[in-house]
Parts: C-alpha cells; sequence; structure tokens
C-alpha cells in the first residue's frame, strides 16, 4: 500500500491532561488511520497510487468527481501535521516565530485570541490554521478536509476541531479544548523549523 500511517511523534499518553491517551486511541488509531486506509482503497490501480499526498490533495482539489480521493488524502496529510504541530513542551513561542507573532498580530496574546476565535467559530467540522504567506502570519479556519496546502500558503501549526478531537475529554466544550491546546500544546520549535 503506497500511503502509510506515519508514527505519532509522542506516546499515547504525552499530551495529557489536556487532549487523553483515550483520545489519542481513537483519534489517531481509527479517524487518522481510516483516512488512510481509505485513500489506499480509493487510489489503488489509479495514476494516484504513485503520487506524495501533497500532490494528491493538489491535482484533486475542487474536483466534484474525486472529492473521495481529495477529503482521504487532505485528512491524511491535515492529521501527520496535525500531530507534529503538537507538543508536551509546549507554551509561548520562541526564537523567529515570537518575533513574527509580535510582528504581525502586535503581541502573543492578540494572536492567542485570533487563533482561538478561528478554532471555535468554525462551523461544524474543520482545522484552524496558523500560515506564512509571502512571509508574512496570519490565521484562518477551513472547513472538513479543506488544508491551505492545496493554495500558496504555508502552514505553521494547525488545531483539529472536528468533534472527534475534542469530545471524550471536553464534550461539547470546544472552546476549553482549544484555549488548553494553544496555551499548553503548540510546538513553537517545529514551527521554526517550517519558517525555514
Ligand atoms: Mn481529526
Amino acid at each position: 500500500m503506497p500511503f502509510t500511517l506515519p508514527p505519532l511523534p509522542f506516546a499515547d499518553d504525552a499530551l495529557s491532561p489536556v487532549i487523553s491517551a483515550n483520545t489519542i486511541g481513537f483519534h489517531y488509531g481509527k479517524h487518522h488511520k481510516a483516512y488512510v486506509d481509505n485513500l489506499n482503497k480509493l487510489s489503488d490501480g489509479t495514476e494516484f497510487a504513485a503520487l506524495s499526498l501533497g500532490e494528491v490533495i493538489r491535482k484533486t482539489a475542487g474536483q466534484a468527481d474525486k472529492a473521495g480521493l481529495f477529503n482521504n488524502a487532505a485528512q491524511a496529510w491535515n492529521h501527520a501535521f496535525f500531530w507534529e504541530s503538537l507538543s508536551p513542551k509546549g507554551g509561548k513561542p520562541s526564537g523567529k516565530i515570537a518575533d513574527l507573532i509580535e510582528r504581525d498580530f502586535g503581541s502573543y496574546d492578540k494572536f492567542k485570541a485570533d487563533f482561538g476565535a478561528a478554532a471555535v467559530t468554525q462551523f461544524g467540522s474543520g482545522w484552524a490554521w496558523l500560515v506564512a504567506e509571502q512571509g508574512k502570519l496570519s490565521v484562518r479556519k477551513t472547513g472538513n478536509a479543506e488544508t491551505p496546502i492545496s493554495g500558496s500558503a504555508v502552514p505553521l501549526l494547525t488545531i483539529d476541531v472536528w468533534e472527534h478531537a475534542y469530545y471524550l475529554d471536553y464534550q461539547n466544550r470546544r472552546a476549553d479544548y482549544v484555549a488548553a491546546v494553544i496555551d499548553k500544546l503548540l510546538n513553537w520549535d517545529r514551527a521554526n523549523e517550517r519558517l525555514g
């Protein structure tokens, strides 16, 4: 099978209590795995089986007859990116990303408010993103499987706001999940690496 489930970059219980091992077990072991498995089934015997995940996403984006491939490829990519956006050593940003946050949002607190608002106000399933576009940081949100990599922005961090990401731990309290992830789990070292 050409598409594989990448290993989690931390132990199942490493993000607890913000995200429990139980949630990680379902989210990574069932949901993320299902996207990869479905993508393998849908691409089997087609030209898409020989492509990278990013190539499948860009070649199927916006095409109604390729929605199944796009949704599963984009969700496989978004989830791998999400795990890499989290770290048990999260907290305040440092280095270049901290300077850019000051420059482009005015303050870390304003960034937290904007990122949190994007995550909380995404209606239904989707994602909140910190992206760099032409060197400038901004926050955006996408619905369902939509992902910035089908456009020109460079994603730096994401938060999954599908209900499966928080319902076992927070039930309907998406805002509490989002605030805890932003305060405690964002992987700023990875964001700095992605800035290049
Ligand atoms: Mn998810």
